[in-house]
């Protein structure tokens, strides 16, 4: 149609050159924050054999119904002047601490910057987050996130339908501390391509993949 597709177009060319960068693999292979309290030995193969790490279907729906509560949220705060809206799905990396990933959104709040984290809750996970406080999976993601993307707060959001709670993490060196020694094994591991000893009990992990990648 004369007129209205161009050939050749150069920022075509950029769209196909970014869409073949997403899909290639990254060269460097690095723990997700989200994993981080996961049993070393799991951590490692999720790196090293992510093809032995079984994706569960509670996961998974988890994980859309996590999406769902976010893009509910994004809507709304990048339509609210309290909220400036810095960056989304931004990925940030930390090479020395082998750690990455993806921040779910960085926003500035009365002059201070903090990074959020959205995650659906079930009613009794609401009833446990509000009266005993957040996960320590969250605390450890939301942390690590803010230490990757160089500020001093996050913000963790649960949510379930119309209720949501909120928790507000500062960065610390006694949060900050035991995720780096724990980052400085796994590289250990990492860096020889071999997998952490199994956990001497309690580990369904451990347990259950007696001759996983070994
Ligand atoms: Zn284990």
């Amino acid at each position: 149609m004369d007129g209205i597709v161009i050939e050749d177009s150069p920022i075509v060319d950029r769209f196909s050159a970014a869409w073949a960068r997403e899909l290639s693999p990254t060269p460097i292979k690095l723990v997700k924050a989200e994993h981080l309290i996961e049993c070393p030995r799991k951590i490692v193969t999720r790196v090293l054999y992510p093809q032995k790490i079984k994706v569960e279907r509670r996961d998974a729906v988890r994980y859309a119904m996590d999406c769902s509560l976010r893009c509910r949220w994004m809507s709304y705060l990048e339509h609210n002047f309290s909220f400036q809206v810095i960056a989304r799905d931004l990925r940030v990396e930390d090479g020395d601490l082998w750690l990455q990933t993806i921040i779910e959104a960085k926003l500035k709040v009365d002059s201070k910057t903090v990074v959020v984290i959205f995650r659906h809750v079930s009613t009794n996970d609401m009833y446990r987050a509000k009266n005993m406080g957040p996960k320590k999976r969250d605390v450890v993601t939301v942390a690590a996130s803010a230490h990757m993307s160089e500020v001093h707060d996050g913000i963790i959001v649960y949510g379930h339908g119309e209720d949501c709670c909120f928790y507000h993490i500062g960065l610390t060196d006694n949060l900050l501390n035991p995720i780096r020694q724990k980052c400085r094994v796994l590289s250990k591991y990492l860096l020889t391509s071999q997998l952490p000893p199994k956990c001497s009990s309690g580990c369904s992990f451990c347990n259950s993949l007696p001759t996983a990648a070994s």
